[in-house]
């Protein structure tokens, strides 16, 4: 089973229904047109039993991510929060991937929706990029340009231009894409952002024409509590490939680090790097064991 078998429930508007049996219309603008907003979101099996990691804030995201794209969210994220939980334990997972979607209604048109439905599935999934250092190719796709869409909302239109460009890596026989903004700066990968190390202090492409990943905001805020420097900037790809380390960060993806952009190899050894200290307190922060030391 990858996704979901004959005993998988999903929640669709309130209710739990076997996935299998799950139906949607056809007709409507989410299929066609990728008018549609989601989250992924992980829970973790802690010592403190199972633990959705930001469950606010991904639903907080999800809220903003519709009301950008016009799509209605007459939803009570508490109760969303709480029926997740439900859906977790009703399919049996403790470490797991949740997937919202909010999708539209009958409507062939290319105007606003006027109604929406919520769907929560769930499933196990490893480590979306894996646990090896990610070789990485700088993508000939850049990302969107922030005013032909909401580049700050999670729609699902929007990651065509991630399947193209994980699609281009791949075939080069590369881990993962690296896109570019309008301006040719460093942007982020097909699902998730970056971080450089230089100097000792790391650093990460500002908002505008990314994803505000939640793992970002994550780091960025541990790395206050570590007292390393992380500096918010444009940055170039020279600059990319003058870094001493680097690293993605994402929900799904985690913290893994990167062995090279092109072929530029980065010159630290990925254990001694900011980004390995990072990996290791966001691993205890999500696992709830703070004050312990974890084994990567
Ligand atoms: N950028 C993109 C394009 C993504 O799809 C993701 C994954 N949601 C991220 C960044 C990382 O975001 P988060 O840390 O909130 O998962």
């Amino acid at each position: 089973m990858e996704y979901y078998d004959s005993s998988t429930v999903l929640y669709l508007n309130g209710q739990f229904i076997k996935s299998a049996e799950a139906k949607t219309d056809l007709y409507g603008q989410s299929m066609h047109y990728g008018y549609a907003v989601f989250e992924g979101i992980k829970s973790y099996h802690t010592h403190n039993g199972t633990r959705i990691f930001k469950a606010k804030e991904h639903y907080d995201r999800l809220q903003r991510s519709a009301e950008l794209m016009h799509i209605p969210f007459p939803f009570d994220k508490n109760e969303l929060i709480k029926q997740t939980y439900k859906l977790l334990e009703k399919n049996n997972l403790k470490d797991a991937y949740i997937r919202p979607l909010v999708y539209c209604g009958t409507n062939m048109s290319l105007s606003q929706a006027t109604e929406s439905s919520i769907v929560i599935m769930a499933w196990e999934w490893g480590a979306y990029l894996g646990c090896k250092l990610q070789r990485v190719c700088i993508s000939s796709y850049q990302r969107p340009n922030p005013k032909s869409i909401h580049i700050e909302a999670k729609a699902s239109g929007n990651y065509i231009n991630s399947i193209l460009a994980t699609t281009e890596a791949k075939n080069k026989g590369f881990d993962e894409a690296l896109l570019l903004d309008i301006d040719n700066n460093v942007a982020e990968a097909s699902g998730a952002n970056i971080f450089i190390e230089k100097g000792g202090k790391l650093y990460t492409p500002s908002l505008g024409s990314i994803l505000p990943g939640i793992t970002r905001a994550t780091v960025i805020k541990l790395c206050k509590t570590l007292d390393i420097d992380c500096i918010e900037k444009k940055i170039s790809v020279e600059e990319l490939k003058n870094a001493d380390s680097a690293f993605f960060c994402g929900t799904a993806a985690e913290i893994i680090g990167i062995a090279c952009i092109d072929d530029t190899i980065f010159p630290a050894t990925w254990t001694e790097t900011l980004g390995a200290t990072i990996q290791r307190t966001y691993k205890a922060l999500v696992l709830e064991k703070q004050n312990y030391e974890v084994i990567i």
